[in-house]
């Protein structure tokens, strides 16, 4: 099973001639390179079409099992109601862009946003750059640690912060999205000699090709077992999709027949 952690769909505010991907072509791109499963969600925007294009990605995703809806909001323009009707709607984690949306991820005043993937045992997905004040993989890091058991993914590859990629493993809770920043051998240097497994495959399409992203993690010279950690089996396990699996393989008549 291979899963892409972040994927955009829809439109970017910024720049809409290239920024952009509909549903239809991502599922092309995934066919393309035996993609099984895509983590989406909206590209920036204002506050209120953040949670609209979250709706509608979700919307479509009752109808297609390959698409993994996860909640981008902006945090400052939401009650804690709010954030709780949207969740019970059924998303699979948050998606958040400190940058974007001009808030510090590691203000108290986000705590019960934290607080309440806590409870629902949802991860969340948080942008990360070491050149972005707000986002800075070092407040990602701090969320981690004061969130034990909030499962925390830092996207971009510890944010191009190669520091981090020494001590991750101290933070079990703690993974690390694949897209954009790095090369084959910082990735295998991770895994093998930092002991880092966390790690979960990503494009960040379009900004990246599917295909690109995947050669770059088939190409650095993982164990097999490592390589399907960090193509599906981490992301599977972040999202909560192997008891479904379990399941699916019963409904089937497979598995252990009971
Ligand atoms: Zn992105």
């Amino acid at each position: 099973m291979i899963i892409d952690f972040h994927c955009h769909v829809g439109k970017d505010s910024s720049d809409e001639e290239y920024e952009h991907l509909n549903l239809e072509e991502l599922k092309r791109s995934m066919d393309k390179w035996g993609v099984d499963k895509a983590v989406v969600f909206p590209f920036n925007g204002d506050d209120e079409s953040l949670i609209e294009e979250s709706l509608e990605i979700l919307e479509k995703s009752k109808e297609a099992d390959w698409i993994v809806p996860l909640l981008r909001i902006n945090p400052k323009s939401l009650s804690k109601d709010e954030l709780s009707g949207l969740l019970d709607k059924g998303f699979k984690g948050i998606k958040l862009h400190p940058r974007a949306q001009d808030f510090d991820l590691d203000d108290e005043k986000y705590f019960w946003v934290y607080e309440m993937c806590v409870d629902r045992e949802l991860p969340v997905l948080f942008h990360s750059s070491v050149k972005d004040s707000t986002s800075k993989p070092e407040k990602i890091l701090s969320i981690a640690e004061r969130f034990p058991d909030l499962k925390v993914v830092m996207a971009h590859f510890f944010g191009n912060d190669f520091s981090i990629m020494k001590i991750a493993k101290d933070y079990p809770n703690l993974y690390v999205d694949t897209s954009m920043n790095s090369g084959t051998m910082k990735r295998l240097q991770t895994v093998n000699k930092y002991g880092f497994k966390n790690m979960v495959f990503a494009s960040d399409i379009p900004y990246d090709s599917q295909g690109v992203a995947l050669l770059k993690i088939r190409e650095a010279g993982f164990s097999e077992e490592n390589e399907d950690l960090i193509l599906g089996g981490n992301a599977a396990k972040i999202l909560g999709l192997i008891p479904e699996m379990v399941v699916e393989k019963r409904e089937r008549g497979e598995g252990d027949g009971k």
